[in-house]
């Protein structure tokens, strides 16, 4: 079977499980205790696990707060701006392409009174940065536009976006679960990204831990909101609760590794995916329309639409010998609202199916399309 969900989720690399056993048994310290060396090990391993985050990202290591996911860091992010700044403005600007750990937390501040503007995407899910000037306002506090878009793979103009709120004086959150370890994050050069979530398990880490990367000021202070979590103070006091340290060693592991192979990988991914497109242009002609673009996206990720075929089954069809899906895992029940905002019908939306590679996929794998 060709796996071919990655967006979805990724298989833990055997270098990543290794590291992680290791905390599984013998090292099972709390990091908190500090007085024997258990704890110090423990310590020790969160030291360097944040160490190669921060190396990928490209930010500094106290920027780097650890969490259970990206769903955490994103809610932390909007709810936590939110209740701190509300004395500032009501604000806050989306996109409508946003994953649903975005949409249902700006869903959840509408009825807390925040007023939300969801910015219109183009047919590929990317936001214009002019729209994004025209809907800023006196009361904007935050906005939250991710990096990559996990059903189509395109990626926005974070340069662009970025500038445009630093000109503003106002936080820009930006969502890089899907493109971290896949193209080249240069935090330290955008400083206008105020926020960034991301998770280890799109590239081979463990599930159920991420990361949210705070800027910090010139004095090392980083930029202050209301904590999701109260407690025992962990991560200065941004993220309470005991440090999941098998988790993020094996979030630091993996973060080592595709900062090393970021490059390789990124060619590995282009070919993937170039020689997809090869087969499905031979085989279906005309009978497919590819939702995804060519460029300006994050490589390895292609959404097609199956004319006149229904996606879902298809899907069940093709799971004995090539696993995919419809787009979000995270919300498959529902047609996807990010197709939808790229402005397809519902019958183009049932048909299309997301296909996203790993950069351990091999080139001959791909051939299995051409039995279909
Ligand atoms: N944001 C995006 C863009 C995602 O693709 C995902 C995972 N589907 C998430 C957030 C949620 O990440 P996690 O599973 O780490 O909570």
């Amino acid at each position: 079977m060709l796996y071919l969900d990655n967006s979805a989720t990724t298989p833990i690399l055997p270098e990543v499980k290794d590291k992680m056993l290791t905390y599984l048994s013998n090292e099972y310290g709390n990091p908190s205790g500090k007085y024997y060396q258990l704890a110090v090990n423990a310590d020790q391993a969160i030291k360097e696990s944040r160490t190669h985050l921060s190396k990928l990202l490209n930010s500094k290591e106290q920027e780097i707060i650890f969490t259970s996911g990206a769903t955490e860091s994103n809610n932390m992010v909007l709810k936590g701006v939110a209740d701190y700044y509300t004395h500032k403005g009501k604000h806050i600007i989306t996109s409508k392409a946003e994953h649903s750990a975005i949409m249902d937390v700006c869903e959840h501040l509408e009825t807390k009174g925040y007023e939300v503007t969801y910015l219109d995407v183009d047919q590929y899910g990317r936001v214009n940065p002019d729209d994004l000037k025209e809907v800023m306002r006196e009361d904007t506090i935050l906005v939250s536009i991710m990096w990559g878009n996990n059903e189509l793979g395109s990626l926005n103009d974070i340069e662009a976006i970025s500038s445009i709120c630093k000109e503003h004086n106002v936080f820009f959150h930006t969502d890089a679960t899907q493109a971290l370890g896949k193209v080249e994050i240069n935090w330290d050069e955008l400083d206008g990204i105020s926020f960034l979530s991301c998770s280890a398990h799109k590239m081979h880490g463990p599930k159920g831990v991420g990361a949210l990367a705070i800027r910090s000021d010139q004095y090392g202070k980083l930029i202050p909101f209301t904590p999701l979590f109260h407690g025992g103070g962990q991560e200065d006091g941004i993220r309470s609760g005991t440090y999941s340290v098998h988790n993020i060693v094996g979030f630091g592991e993996a973060a080592r590794i595709a900062k090393k192979n970021l490059d390789k990988n990124r060619k590995q991914l282009n070919k993937l995916e170039l020689r997809l497109r090869e087969i499905l242009n031979e085989k279906f002609h005309d009978n497919i329309a590819y939702n995804s673009d060519t460029k300006d996206k994050l490589p390895g990720v292609v959404n097609v639409q199956f004319i006149g075929l229904n996606n879902e089954v298809l899907l069940k069809k093709l799971a004995p010998i090539i696993a995919a899906s419809t787009g979000s895992a995270c919300s498959s029940a529902k047609p996807s609202h990010v197709l939808q905002a790229t402005g397809l019908d519902l019958k183009a939306v049932r048909e299309s199916i997301r296909f996203s590679f790993s950069p351990y996929s091999e080139l001959s794998e791909v051939e299995i399309f051409n039995e279909l």
